[in-house]
């Protein structure tokens, strides 16, 4: 199915998606979360973003990325002539981990289903991970993110382009962002060298096991 023909049919099975999540208590995250923060963006994304988990003001309006982290994330799509609608937006975990410490191993486990699902629906030709929780996941790897960051991957028939989490440019300052921007620069060079494939190749996706 056409990518564009099957849009409505992803829509429909996100919204079901996110409603499972929304009345997910799977793990302990549930217990102090005040919204599930699923997703948002585009279904038909080519570019997915996946950070690591809700942050307060996530958790507080369900919405991934907003605040400064988020305000970032759009001036960097900015820069490559991205808005926000044209990409989706989800993390590792779908509930702020309290106290924003870092998602534990069984949390992730517990909650990775809704990823690779999502991931799944939505198809995208790119996937940036946001961090070492993202990029360790999908990777496999042990290796940390700025020995990662700067390349792009092949992944299940499509690219992973690592990346830091714009917190860390908020707090890592001028070198962390000039990195963000070459490894922004390196998701539009793949896209631009994906739509040639696709053009010359148009290869079928295979059903995925992910990670
Ligand atoms: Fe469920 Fe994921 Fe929330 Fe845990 S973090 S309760 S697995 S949605």
């Amino acid at each position: 199915m056409a990518k564009d023909d099957r849009g409505h049919v992803t829509d429909e099975a996100l919204r079901e998606l996110g409603e499972r999540a929304r009345q997910c208590t799977a793990c302990r995250l549930a217990e102090t979360r005040t919204n599930v923060v699923f997703g948002d963006g585009s279904p038909e994304a080519r570019v997915m973003f996946v950070g690591e988990g809700p942050g307060r003001n996530e958790d507080l309006q369900g919405i991934p990325f907003v605040g400064a982290a988020g305000q970032l994330l759009n001036r960097l799509l900015g820069e490559i002539d991205m808005r926000r609608d044209d990409v989706y937006i989800a993390n590792v975990v779908k509930c702020r981990p309290p106290g924003n410490r870092d998602p534990r191993p069984d949390e992730i486990a517990s909650c990775k289903g809704f990823l690779a699902d999502q991931i799944r629906l939505i198809d995208p030709d790119v996937v940036v991970t946001l961090g070492n929780f993202a990029t360790k996941l999908l990777l496999k790897q042990e290796m940390g993110i700025t020995r990662l960051r700067g390349h792009a991957y092949p992944w299940w028939n499509r690219t992973i382009v690592p990346t830091f989490h714009p917190a860390a440019a908020l707090r890592g300052g001028q070198s962390v962002l000039d990195k963000m921007r070459e490894d922004f620069s390196l998701i539009e060079s793949v896209l631009s060298d994906t739509a040639d494939i696709e053009e010359s190749e148009a290869p079928e996706p295979e059903q995925m096991g992910l990670f």
